[in-house]
């Protein structure tokens, strides 16, 4: 049996080292050996306390590991067996609501919207719902996907931020061959949606940041395939991407932003007639300040909110990684092992003097 090792968040910026029993599988259930958890924006605000978290907690959500032990039932509907690659969906589903059957999995009747890994109380047995672990508990209602052979599993784990790109860069706006796009927020989230309207065939897209801390960020956006960066501290990026296009404006503009409240504005300032605006950028509730709201109607825009993504795309994102098509490599990259997380948590929320890398990730063990 053995014990997991796992970093328990407690309360604000109070993660400890804690030992759990590994659980036995049962039919329909497994245990995964975690061997990479990437971390994104919502590990550090949990961390920081800017979102709640229901401590004691394992953090973690975007994980890859081997199946290390598996139920026949499981092994059977999930079409993996002991020794699998898999990446871990965070959101649980039942597979059997009507939530379920047309897809939209993340409001399962079951589970709802909040019963995800890396969000459950360590009271809940056998507590190991998060990847911030050595071991990860697989119920029998968690959905795997395979990793292609060709993706490390710290590779992998750009499964997560690119299948964001992916649904709110691509599918949610149905970005087309030749569509003009703005992506606002150079984070990892923000490179991916850059990759994946790249890859769907945009003719022009612009990405944004704000101040001197997002200029390698916007550097890299440029090495990724960005034809304009614009720091928006600097320049008024309407302007900027006019200059840059000819006098257009934007089809699609993501906000991808963090704390960002004056994103909105420019999302709307930067989409031409008929646009729609993807937001997935959080404001932590301090409005919109600068948002032209009658410009909406009079340019008949279409506001998406966008907030998880899901399993076929997430195997879009994994088929796109293991065609190593674009040089993700280029991502300044942290691998941590969970003693180290909270330093890393720590320059990932602007805390420390340490620059964040673009893409954390916690390899067990490293
Ligand atoms: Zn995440
Ligand atoms: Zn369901």
């Amino acid at each position: 049996m053995g014990e997991a090792r796992a970093a328990v968040l407690h309360g604000t910026e109070d993660l400890r080292i804690e030992y759990f029993p590994i659980p036995k599988t049962k039919e329909d259930d497994a245990v995964l050996r975690v061997e990479a958890c990437g971390l994104c924006g919502t590990d550090h605000e949990l961390f920081t306390g800017q979102i709640a978290a229901p401590c004691p907690v394992i953090p973690g959500h975007e994980t890859v590991g081997t199946i290390e032990s598996i139920g026949e039932v499981a092994a059977l509907k999930w079409g993996v067996g002991v020794g699998d690659r898999v990446a871990v969906e965070c959101w649980q589903a039942c597979g059997r609501c009507a939530q379920c059957l047309k897809g939209t999995y993340r409001r399962c009747d079951q589970h709802g919207q909040t019963d995800l890994y890396g969000m459950i109380n360590t009271e809940r047995q056998p507590a190991l719902y998060g990847g911030y672990a050595t071991h990860h508990y697989l119920s029998p209602d968690s959905l795997v996907l395979p990793v292609p052979d060709q993706l490390t599993s710290v590779e992998a784990t750009l499964f997560n931020p690119l299948g964001a790109g992916i649904k709110w860069g691509v599918e949610i706006p149905d970005t087309q061959p030749g569509d003009y796009v703005a992506i606002l927020g150079p984070g990892i989230r923000g490179l991916c949606a850059l990759v994946a309207a790249r890859d769907a065939g945009a003719e022009f897209i612009a990405v944004t940041g704000y101040g001197s801390n997002d200029h390698p960020r916007l550097e890299l956006a440029k090495a990724l395939g960005a034809d304009l960066v614009v720091d928006v501290a600097e320049s008024d990026p309407v302007k900027s991407y006019r200059s840059a296009t000819g006098g257009r404006l934007a089809d699609v503009v993501v906000d991808v932003t963090a704390n960002a409240p004056g994103a909105l504005g420019q999302a709307v300032a930067l989409s031409s007639v008929d646009a729609t605006i993807v937001m997935a950028g959080v404001r932590g509730q301090k409005g919109a300040p600068g948002l032209n709201a009658d410009a909406i109607i009079w340019k008949e825009l279409t506001l998406k909110g966008a907030l998880g993504v899901d399993a076929p795309v997430y195997r879009k994102a994994l088929s796109l990684l293991a065609e190593k098509k674009f040089p993700f490599d280029l991502l300044t990259r942290q691998e941590v092992d969970l003693e180290e997380t909270s330093e890393l948590l720590t320059s990932m929320a602007g805390k420390s003097d340490v620059a964040p890398p673009v893409h954390g990730v916690i390899v067990p063990g490293s």
